[in-house]
């Protein structure tokens, strides 16, 4: 029998406004030191007052409109009661039944909605060696395994975007494709770093599998750091609920946590259900008429989105027409991809614009100079074209190319220069040459007397031989043609 697995993602991510949510502390995740950003509302004090931050607004509004998401006429804020030590007041505000964004769609998959919400603080349970015979007393450690815990209220009241597809991933793969799909957007949009070894963006998986159409019972899985534990929770947990169903056993639904030591899910907590937060409006907080607000307006959201990586990748194939793995690259690097944009500028500029002069400068962006790190920041533009108009005129071989860039990373100054200084425009002068591979063939004699016993590839050699003495700077197939004619 063939189980149908079924994903639906809730993805939470802390938006880089200046200050936090309903407050006007600083929002700084890289503050380490705890309870500095704090004032008596993050801190749930009673009696005071929230005030909506608009810069938080905006950013959900911008991703929902990047999304092609609806975006509401009318909003609010809802508390969600529960009780725990990182939320101060005994409510979180979230948003139920208005949310800022419904519907939209990325990398095929249907968005149910985006909404907006507070973070919690960041809780630490620590293990204190000196606090030994407090935690071995079994009647007052209740039998956990940390001696206390820390509460760290600088995330206290952070903007929490938190967006909730449909149930319409069908594997591990699947799910972290869109996720870093989504983070990749959310960093073009500016509004969130989305780094999630650093928590910036937070990811639940919910999971089930069925025979039938009718989709099974769900199960939530918790603590994926990355996209490949993502992945391999997701899988794990579908290959889990397989075998309990054919061992003709049921599904619960449950919270379950992600071991990555163990790389198996473990159970945490039976699901509770949304009725169980006892959700209502606000009444500290006015409704947002969303579509009263200038700044919230389509027209200024569109102005406001500069380009979406899928945007650009269309761009890319349009206007350049290099290889598919280029531009994904481009997607991903910003520096070189800007680099690449501007040489190819310069280029253009001599009307030597076609697709496979572009290509060959994409080949040595990709390829060469990546290759070199931050260092290739400082090199000019009109230095990467340069160097591109050479290797298409045929003043530089590739050899000489990469021994050009080299020196024009690490050293700097004018690729024609280099060259000259460094005898390396590549040689096709026959006379030239014929001197060195007259000395090469005196040279390799047993060589080239394997290749007269029929070893054709022995030519390959004495023109490396000969790729050598030029320092890279003969042209290969002159240098094989003389070599032949000599021996
Ligand atoms: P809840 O009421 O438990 O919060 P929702 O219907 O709001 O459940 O869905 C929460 C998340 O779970 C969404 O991402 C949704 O796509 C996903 N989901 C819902 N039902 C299933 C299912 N049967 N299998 C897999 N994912 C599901
Ligand atoms: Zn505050
Ligand atoms: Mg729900």
């Amino acid at each position: 029998m063939k189980y149908k697995p079924t994903i639906g993602l809730e993805i939470h991510a802390e938006l880089k406004t200046k200050t936090k949510m309903f407050c006007a502390c600083k929002n700084d995740s890289e503050e380490k030191k705890p309870n500095i950003n704090i004032c008596p509302v993050c801190m749930g004090h009673p009696g005071t007052l929230p005030v909506i931050n608009k810069e938080a607004v905006k950013s959900v509004l911008r991703v929902g409109t990047a999304l092609g998401g609806e975006l509401a006429d009318l909003s609010e804020f809802d508390r969600k009661n529960y009780f725990y030590p990182d939320i101060p007041k005994g409510y979180q505000i979230s948003q139920y039944k208005h949310p800022l964004v419904s519907g939209g769609k990325l990398n095929g998959v249907e968005i149910t909605r985006v909404h907006l919400e507070e973070d919690t603080a960041k809780s630490s349970h620590v293990e204190d060696p000196e606090q030994r015979e407090w935690v071995e007393d079994p009647e007052r450690s209740e039998g956990k395994s940390s001696e206390y815990s820390l509460v760290d209220f600088n995330r206290a009241g952070v903007p929490l975007l938190e967006l909730v597809t449909e149930p319409v991933m069908h594997s591990g793969e699947e799910v972290s494709k869109f996720g870093k799909e989504l983070r990749l957007l959310l960093q073009y949009l500016d509004v969130s770093e989305a780094n999630m070894e650093k928590g910036e963006m937070r990811l639940e998986a919910n999971v089930s599998v069925s025979l039938t159409e009718n989709l099974g019972t769900k199960v939530e899985i918790k603590n994926l750091n990355s996209f490949s534990s993502a992945e391999r929770g997701v899988e794990f947990e579908i290959k889990r609920q397989i075998a309990l169903l054919e061992g003709g056993g049921r599904v619960t639904q449950e919270t379950r946590g992600w071991d990555e030591n163990k790389q198996e899910t473990f159970s945490q907590r039976a699901k509770e259900d949304s009725h169980d937060y006892r959700y209502f409006p606000d009444p500290d907080l006015p409704k947002l008429s969303v579509k009263d607000i200038k700044e919230f307006s389509k027209e200024n959201l569109d102005l406001e989105i500069k380009e979406t990586p899928v945007q650009k990748r269309d761009r890319f194939r349009r206007y350049y027409g290099i290889k598919e793995s280029d531009i994904e690259f481009y997607i991903y690097n910003k520096n070189l991809s800007d680099l690449f944009e501007k040489s190819a500028e310069h280029l253009n500029s001599d009307k030597k614009f076609d697709k496979s002069t572009l290509q060959i400068l994409s080949n040595y962006i990709v390829s060469d100079f990546a290759s070199f790190g931050e260092k290739v920041f400082e090199v000019k533009p009109e230095a990467v074209a340069s160097v591109v108009r050479m290797i298409n005129s045929g003043e530089l071989s590739s050899r000489g190319a990469k021994n050009v860039i080299q020196i024009l990373v690490n050293e700097g100054g004018d690729p024609s220069s280099i060259a000259q200084k460094e005898g390396l425009f590549q040689k096709n002068d026959e006379a030239d040459l014929l001197l060195i591979v007259k000395d090469l063939v005196a040279q390799n004699q047993k060589i080239v007397n394997e290749y007269k016993s029929g070893k054709l590839s022995a030519i390959q050699f004495l023109v490396g031989q000969g790729m050598k003495a030029t320092n890279g700077s003969a042209n290969p197939s002159v240098l094989k043609d003389l070599i032949l004619k000599v021996i």
